[in-house]
């Protein structure tokens, strides 16, 4: 291996870039070259490259977002796009791929993988988390602490106002940023996906802790929750069955998914690039590098698609126990 490229492609989370930066020192120090795809798997279809050296990304490591920038690409989802990204990586003389990204931007480089036998190495960046094969994913590290930052904040206005406060996170179809923040931020409650606590013991719930004297709370939503409503109708029942809550809504919306990244993540994305590298150069391919009980660890990549990143239950124990 010679030349290898390295793109961000779907949702954009804090982090890449640091990641985009190890993986582009790390061919500078094992003398390779390596080459930047703006616009992920679109730019790889349009041609859009650029050679990176060690000095073209300073600076980037504090900055969310991807100075690379993403996209979906529907090209990319047929043969013929597929064969001109193909012929372009040849043409450019790349010899493998890192994808940053989550798991549909996975399964189109193992599509790839399978139908030209480019080598190709993964890197899991989402804010969301919901990634098999690692405990955290590049952003989520810096969505839990700006949510945290959020909620705070709201919790101020609630108990100045007595208010009760629905707050939604991000998180699609899974809790881990909502149990998190939950727990981390003293939320009364926490709908998760993973589990459909009802709407009964919400209420309960919330009769409980205004009988133990509390005058404000805040119930922290996935947005992915089950409980069939969402959260301005959640608003409703609960004014509707309990009539001494003043309640409002607040939806955090995209703030989740920017700022400049923790220093977790930066370490996390510095470890991850370097990973992705070494094993593409050690002749590995179709992995994904993660972070398993703190060690960097590869799962195939069609594992990391298919498998599912469980809840964490012990938390939701300990979250059971502080809302008491
Ligand atoms: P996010 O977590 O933000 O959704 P993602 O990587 O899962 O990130 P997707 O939009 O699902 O984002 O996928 C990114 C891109 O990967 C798609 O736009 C498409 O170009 C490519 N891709 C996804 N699935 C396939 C597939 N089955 N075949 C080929 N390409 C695919």
């Amino acid at each position: 291996i010679k030349k290898i490229a390295v793109f961000t492609s779907g949702g954009d989370s804090p982090g890449m870039n640091a990641a985009i930066r190890s993986v582009v020192r790390t061919c500078a120090f094992h003398n390779i070259e390596c080459v930047g795809i703006y616009r992920g798997y679109e730019g790889m279809i349009e041609g859009d490259f650029k050679p990176l050296t060690a000095r073209s990304v300073k600076d980037i490591i504090n900055k969310g977002g991807t100075f690379l920038k993403s996209a979906r690409s529907k090209a990319f989802m047929t043969k013929e796009g597929r064969k001109k990204a193909y012929d372009n990586l040849v043409a450019e003389q790349v010899d493998a791929l890192v994808v940053i990204g989550g798991d549909g931007s996975f399964t189109g480089a193992l599509v790839f993988n399978e139908e030209f036998g480019f080598p190709v190495m993964g890197i899991p960046g989402t804010i969301d988390n919901d990634i098999y094969g690692t405990s955290h994913t590049l952003g989520y590290d810096t969505a839990l602490n700006t949510v945290v930052d959020c909620i705070d904040k709201i919790r101020d206005t609630a108990s100045s106002h007595n208010r009760l406060f629905f707050v939604e996170v991000m998180g699609r179809d899974a809790g881990h940023i909502a149990l998190n923040v939950g727990v981390g931020a003293g939320a009364e409650e926490i709908l998760i996906p993973e589990e459909d606590l009802g709407l009964d013991r919400l209420l309960e719930s919330l009769r409980r802790s205004k009988q133990s004297g509390k005058s404000s709370s805040i119930v922290v939503v996935a947005e992915g929750d089950k409980t069939g409503k969402n959260v301005f109708e959640l608003k409703d029942y609960v004014e509707q069955n309990m009539s001494e809550y003043e309640v409002r809504v607040s939806v955090l919306g995209h703030m989740q998914r920017g700022g400049s990244p923790s220093c977790f993540d930066r370490v996390l994305a510095s470890r991850m690039g370097v990973t992705a590298v070494e094993s593409l150069l050690e002749g590995k391919s179709n992995y994904m590098v993660g972070l398993i009980k703190d060690e960097i660890a590869l799962t195939p990549l069609e594992q990391a698609v298919k498998g599912k990143s469980e809840i964490d239950q012990e938390l939701i124990r300990v979250s059971d126990i502080m809302t008491t």
